[in-house]
């Protein structure tokens, strides 16, 4: 999926699970919307990679979709920063990354979420870049407007 649907994607995460987040809410957002880009560190196009060229390296040694793609990156990230006491990011974080993973799930090339160790794969009916991404797009970001204006009022 392209990286805006993956932002779109993790604002909705973000807010589902804000009022479980008990930090700063500025530092959670942005956190959840590096989370939501780092998976795409394994392909050299990629948003996150266009933002900060010092990863693009690793999509030469890791195949796109495989084990940044998997659940494995954001147990590692969350238990580093957890024993440092830094969970809070962590969380963060993962959630934006859970997003992404849950979204390109919803693409016909699919995730598998347990690459290299086992298939859990998931795949759904959207090609990237297609009319159905655009849609799925726009009906995230309505979702969103209507879970902030629920929050508010
Ligand atoms: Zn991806």
């Amino acid at each position: 999926m392209m990286g805006r649907t993956h932002l779109a994607f993790g604002v909705l995460a973000g807010l589902m699970f804000m009022p479980f987040y008990h930090h700063n809410l500025i530092l959670y957002f942005v956190l959840v919307l590096i989370g939501a880009l780092l998976p795409d560190i394994d392909h050299e196009g990629s948003k996150i990679n266009s933002i900060f060229p010092i990863t693009r390296w690793l999509a030469r040694f890791f195949k796109h979709r495989g084990f940044f793609h998997s659940i494995f990156p954001p147990l590692i990230i969350f238990g580093a920063l957890w024993y440092f006491n830094w969970g809070y990011i962590g969380i963060a974080l993962g959630v934006g990354y859970l997003s992404h993973l849950f979204s390109d799930g919803l693409t016909k090339m699919g995730v598998n979420f347990l690459h290299p160790v086992a298939n859990l794969h998931l795949a759904g009916f959207i090609e990237t870049g297609k009319v159905a991404e655009n849609v799925v797009f726009f009906a995230v970001i309505v979702l969103s407007i209507v879970k902030v204006v629920s929050l508010v009022v």
